[in-house]
């Protein structure tokens, strides 16, 4: 989807919404700290992927947040 093509209808209509910057559009991870989020968004089908903005806080959140074990 961050290659300006949809995964689901293949469309080259993908919109960009870095929603980090709006105050309500985080992933808390401790109480004083959180990980803003980029939204990738098809305006052909409406498809939304999201992705952590700053790379750099995928570690915090793998520390305090509970992994989900395949199967
Ligand atoms: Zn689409």
């Amino acid at each position: 989807m961050r290659n300006g093509i949809c995964p689901k209808c293949a469309s080259e209509t993908v919109h960009l919404v870095e929603a980090y910057r709006l105050a309500d559009h985080n992933i808390p991870i401790t109480t004083w700290s959180s990980a803003g989020l980029d939204y990738y968004i098809c305006v052909t089908c409406g498809f939304v992927e999201s992705y952590v903005h700053d790379s750099t806080e995928l570690a915090a959140l793998a520390a305090k947040r509970p992994r989900v074990m395949p199967g």
